[in-house]
């Protein structure tokens, strides 16, 4: 190793992470002067919130936060054609043909286990090690990383990088609200971060506080795993969907007396289990408080440049890939991630500091008058998060095509109308291969079965 090289520390070895790694291996391969890279990762093994699922709530086996709220019956919200299909490492490729659009957690984590495999990127990662501390030092102009061996809870020597790639995610830690009334209800209350099997539901009245994704999607496995009366309780505003006939939607609840939760709209109903489906949050405990991404989850968080690249402090040394919220995922991460490598490497050069704010408040504006409401919509948000991947994609020279607009355009319709019975059988065409996926053997609200197995026996 040459002593001048530069050290880069990825934190996270998620969809995210990886993608960091899988860029600069395929850079290193072309012949460039790739830095130094380590990569450590709390768990042990690769895969972020994809990695397995867990009974566990809370704590894990080693005393760390329990990082993935993923629960047995997860299936992708979004069709894999526009959210996971990387263009150098197609479905096709992965499975040796084509496969239905949504995919159940263990089918996405074997295809991530597919390219990484592939790009041979396992050799970077530090396993069972988190960051304990992250500090930037302004003298030398380089970081201090402590960390800590979770498996046998020793911290380790401190090291110096010069970059850091932040990639922990940030689906692990709930916003958790309170309403009157929450102390003295008789049922569960419980956040989503601790659903772990959608059948411990059945018959029962559930009340769902929380309008985004997450709310609808619990709502829709809750609605398949046999809820009696299911309750959709928004704050800000409503999604446009359609949904059955067990399903009602209502504004926040205003207290709670007994089983009974009140509406601000004057309505009442009684419940036995309270899901609040109201988010997560940005946490980096190991982070110095002026590296510290605090927000809420947007799609265009403040204080990145392009979404990457931390604007408060660390001269131009701290970049988050993954920080926003997402319809687009793994493609738009590798993108982020190529435009991270090559703004190390100086292929990319930055504007000036007048020039790059001005970039975030464009951005930013345009995100409060397009996707606030009553303008957003799945619509407004597919817009937007196109336009910025693609804006990335451009400047860290992708070369690949990520826009999902034309696909998506089909999708949404149809996603709209029967978001209930039959959105997840929608077979979306690949923007890599340009094939319709083909169905899936069995409706997606009769398959009980989301074994890899038989998922790879569709039509
Ligand atoms: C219930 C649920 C369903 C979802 N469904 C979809 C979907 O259908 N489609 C979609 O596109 N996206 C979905 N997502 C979003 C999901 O977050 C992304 O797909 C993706 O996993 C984000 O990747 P990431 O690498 O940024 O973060 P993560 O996947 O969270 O990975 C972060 C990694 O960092 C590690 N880590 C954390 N702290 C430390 C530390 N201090 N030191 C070292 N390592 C650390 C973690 O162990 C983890 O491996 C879903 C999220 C949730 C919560």
């Amino acid at each position: 190793m040459s002593s001048s090289k530069k050290r880069v520390c990825v934190i996270g070895a998620g969809p995210s992470g990886m993608c960091f790694l899988c860029q600069l291996e395929k850079l290193r391969l072309e012949g460039v002067d790739v830095p130094d890279v380590v990569c450590i990762e709390k768990q042990s093994n690769w895969g972020g919130l994809w990695n397995s699922t867990t009974w566990r709530t809370g704590l894990d086996e080693n005393g760390e936060n329990v990082h993935s709220p993923m629960y047995k019956q997860l299936v992708a919200n979004s069709p894999k054609e526009l959210s996971f299909e990387f263009h150098d490492y197609s479905f096709e490729e992965h499975f040796g043909k084509p496969v239905p659009s949504f995919l159940p957690r263990e089918v996405v984590f074997d295809y991530l286990n597919g390219r990484w495999n592939m790009k041979n990127v396992r050799r970077f990662i530090k396993f069972e090690t988190v960051a304990h501390t992250v500090t930037y030092n302004p003298n030398s102009d380089d970081f201090t990383v402590v960390m800590r061996d979770v498996s046998i809870d020793l911290l380790l020597p401190a090291q110096t990088f010069d970059f850091v790639i932040n990639a922990t995610g940030h689906y692990s830690y709930p916003n958790i609200p309170h309403y009157e009334g929450f102390e003295t209800f008789p049922g569960r209350i419980l956040h989503t971060v601790e659903m772990r099997d959608m059948t411990h539901f059945k018959d029962q009245n559930v009340l769902i506080i929380g309008g985004n994704f997450s709310a609808d999607d619990t709502s829709l496995q809750l609605y398949k795993y046999g809820a009696k009366d299911i309750i959709i309780s928004y704050r800000h505003y409503k999604l446009e969907l359609i949904v059955p006939e067990n399903i009602t939607t209502k504004p926040i609840p205003t207290k709670v007396v007994g089983k009974t939760v009140h509406f601000k709209d004057g309505t009442t109903a009684d419940v036995d289990t309270i899901i609040l489906a109201t988010g997560y949050k940005h946490h980096y405990p190991y982070m110095d408080n002026d590296l510290k991404l605090k927000s809420a989850n947007l799609f265009y968080p403040d204080n990145l440049y392009k979404g990457i690249l931390w604007m408060k402090s660390a001269n131009n040394r701290l970049f988050y890939i993954g920080a926003q919220d997402i319809l687009y995922s793994f493609t738009m991460f590798d993108a982020q991630a190529l435009w991270a490598l090559r703004v190390i490497i100086g292929d990319v050069k930055l504007p000036s500091r007048e020039a790059m704010q001005a970039d975030i408040k464009h951005w930013r504006d345009r995100m409060e008058a397009e996707l606030s409401p009553p303008k957003r919509s799945f619509y407004s948000i597919l817009e937007f998060q196109t336009e910025y991947t693609l804006d990335v994609a451009d400047e860290a020279k992708y070369g690949y095509n990520l826009d999902g607009r034309e696909m998506m355009l089909e999708y949404l319709p149809h996603f709209l109308e029967k978001p209930y019975t039959g959105s997840k059988d929608f077979q979306a065409r690949s923007i890599v291969t340009g094939k319709i996926a083909p169905l899936h053997h069995t409706d997606f609200l009769q398959n009980y079965d989301l074994s890899l197995q038989s998922y790879l026996n569709s039509k």
